[in-house]
């Protein structure tokens, strides 16, 4: 039995996702652009998860875009962002966002854009003032995660937004791993931008969605036919859409609930590590975190070495802060921003809970992580 308490890096795919899904992958298999029945009735799966979209983050249906997952929607923000204001040349980003973001800002600059990426203080959190320094007339667009995927800070993006429009730049805000865990309403923190993915809410792979705000100028990504009513050119992936629909029209039934739960699983995780291990220490914001999310440092031992272990032992797939890059081990850009010593930095763990986990999970990695820790630190020569 597998221990899977790797759900920011995906989630299974429900199961009523998946029997929502099913008709649009056998029988129903029409072109939602087809003008016959049984082309509409593709089209009506679409307008269900269209609406139940925009119900979710308090939008009109006319503001959600289907894409192909959260990275898409986060290039097709800020390139139309930068596209729609050329006279606009500044980009302030932080220096904690996923790669999604990261690497296309580097792009940019590459192309004469300015870059700004706002520093995190050891806890990871954000300065808003360094934020109203940053912003200026010559900024096209702010964007900053509504949530970490590493150690689940979740950052104050409403008030990020008003700064940015006090100076006239748009604001996007990357919520993939935020949508399904905390309430979001677009309308309230006037967000001209917001990216999520389906596999991050228990539905497939390879879906997600754009919240763009009505009226606000706004440049396509792809270019090609006029499906999304030009906002998004490409052949819906009807059955995945529908499956975001269903994952949306879950969260919003069960969030409130489930993420308590969650929470009490993870809090009980964490003070059974924080109690039974040598030495852990906890990354980020406590006080303002995903109820998912725990992110334990174990100094002075690597984290692909506990990973390993913990597979070995229980089946326990969590994650590590690091991420193995063409061989080489590359800490976590998230934890080095937040300045982590280096013996720190390797020994970090990610465990991200989910609905589907049970007390006895956390029973399995209470029992399984602590001799694992003991006897990886007995083999460190600095652990000892
Ligand atoms: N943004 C954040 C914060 C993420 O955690 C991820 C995925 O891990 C992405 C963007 C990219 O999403 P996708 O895998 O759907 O492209």
């Amino acid at each position: 039995m597998i221990v899977y308490v790797d759900n920011n890096a995906t989630t299974c795919v429900a199961r009523e996702v998946f029997e929502a899904m099913v008709p649009f992958l056998t029988d129903q298999y029409g072109n939602p652009s087809s003008p016959h029945p049984f082309g509409k009735s593709a089209a009506t799966a679409i307008k269900t998860a269209r609406a139940n979209l925009a119900e979710l983050l308090g939008a009109e249906t006319d503001e959600i875009i289907f894409t192909s997952c959260g990275t898409e929607g986060d290039s097709t923000a800020i390139l139309s962002a930068v596209e729609t204001q050329k006279n606009r040349r500044k980009i302030v980003t932080t220096a904690v966002e996923h790669a999604a973001v990261l690497n296309l800002c580097r792009r940019l600059q590459k192309h004469g854009y300015e870059i700004v990426y706002l520093p995190v203080d050891s806890k990871g959190r954000l300065n808003l003032t360094d934020a109203e320094n940053a912003i200026d007339d010559n900024t096209a667009i702010v964007s900053v995660m509504m949530a970490n995927n590493e150690i689940g800070n979740i950052y104050p993006v409403a008030q990020l937004a008003e700064i940015a429009h006090a100076k006239g730049a748009l604001f996007h805000t990357d919520a993939v791993q935020a949508v399904g865990k905390i309430p979001i309403d677009v309308k309230t923190a006037q967000f001209d931008f917001l990216s999520l993915s389906g596999h991050k809410l228990h539905a497939p792979k390879g879906v997600g969605a754009l919240y763009v705000r009505r009226f606000i100028p706004f440049k396509s990504f792809l270019c090609g036919g006029h499906q999304e009513r030009g906002h998004r050119a490409g052949t819906e992936n009807v059955a995945s859409i529908a499956g975001l629909g269903m994952a949306a029209q879950l969260a919003m039934e069960n969030m409130e609930k489930e993420q308590t739960y969650v929470k009490k699983l993870r809090d009980r995780m964490e003070q059974g590590l924080l109690a039974t291990c040598p030495d852990p220490q906890v990354n980020g914001d406590v006080e303002h975190r995903l109820p998912n999310t725990s992110s334990i440092c174990f100094k002075y031992i690597e984290g692909e070495a506990i990973l390993l272990r913990l597979y070995e032992a229980g089946h326990i797939c969590a994650s590590s802060g690091s991420a193995c890059t063409s061989g080489s081990l590359e800490p976590s850009h998230v934890l080095r921003a937040m300045g982590l010593d280096y013996r720190s930095l390797h020994g970090s763990i990610r465990f991200s809970f989910s609905r589907y986990n049970t007390e006895a999970d956390v029973d399995t990695i209470l029992e399984k992580t602590p001799p694992i820790i003991k006897s990886l630190r007995e083999l460190s020569p600095f652990g000892r």
